[in-house]
This record gives C-alpha cells, sequence and structure tokens, in this order.
C-alpha cells in the first residue's frame, strides 16, 4: 500500500516519511522498491531526562486546552485559563510510563538505525533547542 502512494505521480519530487518504517522488515520492503529508495534518514537525538519533563509536564483539560508546568503554565496552578476546569495529566504521561515506553522504542529502534547507518544514509539532528532551529536544520537535511 505504503508503495504505490510512493509511486503516485505527487510523490515523484520526493516524499518524507514520519515514524516509518517501524521495523527491519519493512525498512528492507521500502529499499528494495524503486519507488521506496530512501537517500536521507533524520535521526532525532534526544536527552531522555528532557522527554520525560516535557510529556510528564504535559496538563490538560477536559476540553482540550494543554498546558506544560514549566514550558506554558495556566495563570492558576492546576486550573485551565480558558474554563477554569481542574487540569489533569494523562495517564500515559506519568514518567514511569514514558519511560518505559522509550526503552521499548530503544530496542525496536536500534536494528533500523544500524541497517540505515551501514548504508550511510543517517543524518543526527539534536531534537531539543528552540523549533525554529530544529527546523532549519531538517531543512538542511534533507535539501542536501
Ligand atoms: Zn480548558
Amino acid at each position: 500500500m505504503l508503495t504505490d502512494r510512493i509511486a503516485a505521480e505527487d510523490a515523484a519530487a520526493g516524499f518524507i516519511l514520519d515514524g516509518f518504517p517501524r521495523n527491519l522488515a519493512q525498512a528492507r520492503v521500502l529499499q528494495t522498491s524503486p519507488a521506496g529508495l530512501i537517500d536521507k534518514v533524520v535521526l532525532f537525538v534526544v536527552n531522555e531526562d528532557e522527554i520525560v519533563r516535557r510529556i510528564g509536564g504535559r496538563r490538560g483539560c477536559p476540553h482540550g486546552h494543554t498546558y506544560h508546568m514549566e514550558d506554558h503554565p495556566p495563570v492558576h496552578p492546576g486550573v485551565c485559563d480558558v474554563d477554569g476546569e481542574a487540569l489533569e495529566q494523562r495517564l500515559d504521561d506519568s514518567e514511569a510510563v514514558v519511560r518505559n515506553r522509550l526503552a521499548v522504542f530503544g530496542r525496536e529502534t536500534e536494528p533500523l538505525i544500524s541497517f540505515y547507518d551501514q548504508l550511510g544514509l543517517i543524518v543526527e539532528i539534536k531534537g531539543s533547542g528552540p523549533v525554529e532551529h530544529i527546523t532549519r536544520q531538517i531543512l538542511q537535511a534533507v535539501r542536501a
């Protein structure tokens, strides 16, 4: 299905896959399909504690307004600025759950990184810092 999609006319000038392939089998299929030849793999290198801080600090109200305890706090702690609802942390965002997800992700991703590294396709980008800076690095990586 994906190989059909990237062979379509509107993908002729190139395409970006986000979060795919997820495993070695998918990567091999992609790399042997003429349309699916990957020429760059952008690897975001992030500090685990920073990920835990970012995700662990997220809070939201039942109406979907989101905050971050340090980066974007509400005016009154624990209360939504827009509607006064109590802010809560999603269970998925707790430190233990996040650290476990990172461990699983690391185990699943390691073979992919080796695969693309052997092909010389990996471009590492530091995934922390201002969004504009990261965006600039991504654009440089895919244009080069
Ligand atoms: Zn709200």
